[in-house]
């Protein structure tokens, strides 16, 4: 079983805290998907499938989405970057939807993607590897999301100001981590 860390927070924290916490897309916990009924993958790009800006579609990759897909799940990546005919050859190569020049955390985006594969928020998973866009986006949508780290390090010069801020909140998240047995 993939390692992964479970959270549950009330009040003010809670549209910053992911349901999961994950090292990498790969430890992505199918049956934890499958026993909330999620049918459907939104995923960020940049720093969550590939390294920044790198496009090339790595071997693994392409078996996680086929995994995916053979596991009935539908999947569109959301992203932030500027439409680009390198994305778009990538999210063919995938068989995967596309959403590009969105501007998570808004509403409105996440709402697109959600279109393209037919799911209604709490069918959807956001997967992403920043607070601010991609769990407070996916929370507000009432979506479930898992954070997973940055593949690089290099990145956009707004989200290295957002790390900061990024940084205090992963801080205090360990108060909410689900432990086994704890209620419902
Ligand atoms: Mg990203």
């Amino acid at each position: 079983m993939a390692e992964y860390m479970e959270f549950r927070s009330r009040g003010p924290m809670r549209l910053l805290t992911p349901h999961l916490r994950l090292k990498s897309i790969y430890d992505l916990p199918i049956p934890w998907l499958k026993e909330r009924h999620v049918r459907a993958i939104l995923t960020d790009l940049d720093n969550t499938l590939v390294p920044w800006r790198d496009y090339r579609v790595a071997a693994e990759l392409a078996a996680w989405f086929k995994t995916l897909h053979s596991e009935g799940f539908r999947t569109v990546i959301l992203s932030n970057a500027r439409p680009s005919p390198t994305i778009q050859k990538m999210s063919q190569e995938l068989e995967t939807e596309l959403v590009v020049g969105a501007r998570k955390p808004i509403q409105r985006f996440f709402r697109q993607a959600l279109e393209r594969v037919s799911a209604s928020p709490s069918e959807a998973c956001v997967i992403g590897d920043q607070v601010f866009t991609d769990v407070l986006g996916g929370n507000l949508m009432g979506c479930y999301t898992v954070l997973v780290d940055r593949i690089g390090t290099r990145e956009f010069i707004g989200t290295r100001i957002m790390r900061v801020f990024e940084r205090r909140v992963l801080k205090n998240l360990d108060r909410f981590v689900v432990k086994p047995g704890d209620p419902e």
